[in-house]
């Protein structure tokens, strides 16, 4: 599957649609999911045109991995999350419930975030 240009975060990262920022540098951009699903909910983006967590590391250079990574480590940091904990969720492709085809990482937290998986399959 090819990149899409038009996809929401795409166009976030080109500044074509304003996004609420909680952090950005030359790995990633960081920003409050629209719709929350806990107290704290951060997307975290690739500046890089990756479609999903798998592609990401599969394609991605290490240089693009560590930042994303570290960036991660800040962002936590810089929310207060440390302390008590949060959960970080990359849905990937359609079992996976994604929705917006470029790799986003949700950090959740500021509460217990409850069951780890919703399925009836098991
Ligand atoms: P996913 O289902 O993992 O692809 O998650 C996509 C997430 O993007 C959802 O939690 C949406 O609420 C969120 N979202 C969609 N559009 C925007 C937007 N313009 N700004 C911030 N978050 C968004």
């Amino acid at each position: 599957m090819a990149y899409d240009q038009n996809n929401i975060f795409a166009k976030i990262l080109r500044g074509e649609i304003p996004c609420k920022e909680v952090y950005s540098d030359e790995y990633v951009l960081a920003f409050h999911d629209i719709a929350p699903q806990a107290p704290v909910h951060i997307l975290v983006i690739p500046r890089g045109q990756y479609i999903s967590i798998d592609e990401f590391g599969r394609e991605g250079s290490a240089e693009e991995i560590k930042g994303f990574y570290t960036a991660i480590d800040k962002i936590v940091a810089q929310e207060g999350l440390k302390e008590n904990g949060f959960r970080c969720i990359a849905n990937t492709g359609d079992h996976g419930g994604q929705e917006v085809p470029h790799f986003h990482m949700h950090i959740l937290g500021g509460c217990k975030i409850g069951r780890m998986v919703e399925t009836d399959a098991v």
